[in-house]
């Protein structure tokens, strides 16, 4: 079967920087970062976006959501404030198609 980018980061088959790793999410900085912090929180199960979630994952999100939220204390910049983005399809701009929640901060951020 064919893996997706982010399949094979999730699986240790393509190297990224980790920053955490449970039974079912991994999150790693991203490569071209947007902001002084860029992570992207991602379930290791392949979900192509948004748009295939399941009412069975919704646990599964939640988690996605509790580790951004963990992430971003670690980071210091739950207090000062952070973005939380899910890109879906072609015109939001998703470019992989794994489901992958983003965490921006460390700068004022433009909207947009
Ligand atoms: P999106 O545009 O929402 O699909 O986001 C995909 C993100 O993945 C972009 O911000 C890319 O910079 C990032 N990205 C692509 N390849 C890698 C990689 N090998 N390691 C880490 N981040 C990546
Ligand atoms: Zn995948």
């Amino acid at each position: 079967m064919n893996e997706c980018l982010f399949c094979k980061i999730a699986n240790k088959k393509e190297l990224a920087d980790v920053v955490f790793e449970s039974n079912k999410i991994v999150a790693f900085k991203d490569i071209y970062p947007k902001a002084p912090i860029h992570l992207l929180i991602i379930p290791k199960k392949h979900i192509p976006s948004v748009n295939y979630l399941k009412k069975g994952d919704k646990d599964l999100v939640g988690e996605l959501f509790l580790v951004a939220q963990g992430l971003a204390k670690e980071y210091k910049i739950d207090k000062i404030g952070y973005r939380l983005i899910f890109n879906v399809g072609k015109d939001a701009g998703q470019t992989v198609d794994h489901l992958h929640l983003h965490l921006l901060g460390g700068k004022k951020l433009p909207w947009a």
